[in-house]
């Protein structure tokens, strides 16, 4: 028999889960899948070179509709384009340097951008600073196609990836313009720009983390105490794992990352009674949905 006192102890188990605001896809990654689907509307042999966002769940999904994902293995976009002879190539949210452009339309393909209007604007400001005569440090994550897009500009640019690195920088330019990567964190930056300030006083500072990437951060940085964090993104999103890494720096709240409900580590929830859950610009409601519904059925 149900008593009372059983329905009280039931109740005083079950899991309090926050969910922090806001989640789902950002602007450049609705505007990228957009471009996708109704590209795969028109077309056949649609190309992409890796991953058009960081999300394995959404990659299937355009898979499974006839978008083929060419495979980055440690390969430049460049370098991926010799696995394409004919059909149409898209390129990523994350933006290529006009090599890849004139590449791919030296081999006929069909070009299509999907590159986010904030990583477009990043590009144009480099290439006019450039032409105005300006050294330009440019401040991101090694290897991130977002990255390789913008080195791609120019062989000058000066790229650093954390604070360290500004000692070994060593240019005799008054006219010295640093911008960065659209998903680093808000709060490394500020270090990173003061430290370049104090070595270059004229330096021209343009921060372009995206506001996306900012009011995540923000809302992450001011959660409500919990006995655990879940942030839901793919391994290789940096926005995702910036969030991770925020959460670690500014709260004592144990922070963990999953990919959706299958990598989520089960062993990490006993003994917890209020979980605070995010989740990374390139992760689809749907995936962190089934995390909350398996949380408040545990
Ligand atoms: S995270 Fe920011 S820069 Fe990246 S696609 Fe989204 S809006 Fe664009």
């Amino acid at each position: 028999m149900i008593t009372k006192a059983v329905i009280e102890d039931l109740v005083v188990l079950r899991m309090k889960v926050n969910k922090i605001e806001p989640q789902g896809f950002c602007k450049g990654v609705i505007n990228a899948l957009n471009i996708v689907n109704d590209t795969l509307k028109i077309k056949n042999r649609i190309y992409l070179l890796g991953e058009v966002i960081h999300n394995k769940n959404v990659i299937n999904d355009l898979q499974e509709k006839g978008a083929i994902t060419i495979p980055t293995n440690n390969r430049t976009r460049l370098e991926l384009l010799d696995e394409i002879d004919k059909g149409t190539v898209i390129f990523s949210a994350h933006g290529v340097s006009n090599a890849v452009y004139e590449k791919a339309n030296a081999k006929g393909l069909d070009v299509i951008d999907a590159t986010c209007p904030m990583v477009h604007l990043v590009h144009n400001n480099i290439i006019k600073r450039i032409n105005d005569g300006y050294d330009i440090i440019y401040i991101g994550t090694k290897n991130h196609p977002e990255v390789e897009g913008v080195l791609g500009i120019s062989s000058s640019i000066h790229f650093i990836s954390n604070v360290d690195e500004i000692d070994s920088l060593n240019i005799n330019n008054d006219k010295i313009y640093s911008t960065n990567q659209t998903t680093l964190s808000i709060y490394d930056i500020e270090n990173i720009y003061k430290r370049l300030k104090d070595k270059y006083p004229n330096i021209l500072i343009d921060n372009k983390i995206c506001n996306a990437t900012t009011i995540r951060q923000e809302a992450i940085k001011n959660q409500p105490n919990a006995d655990l964090c879940i942030i839901v993104g793919d391994k290789l999103s940096s926005n995702t794992k910036k969030l991770v890494s925020v959460s670690e720096k500014f709260t004592n709240i144990k922070t963990i990352q999953c990919e959706d409900l299958n990598s989520l580590d089960k062993n990490e929830l006993k003994g917890i009674n209020t979980v605070n859950i995010s989740s990374g610009a390139s992760t689809p409601d749907y995936v962190v949905n089934e995390i909350i519904e398996y949380l408040n059925n545990l």
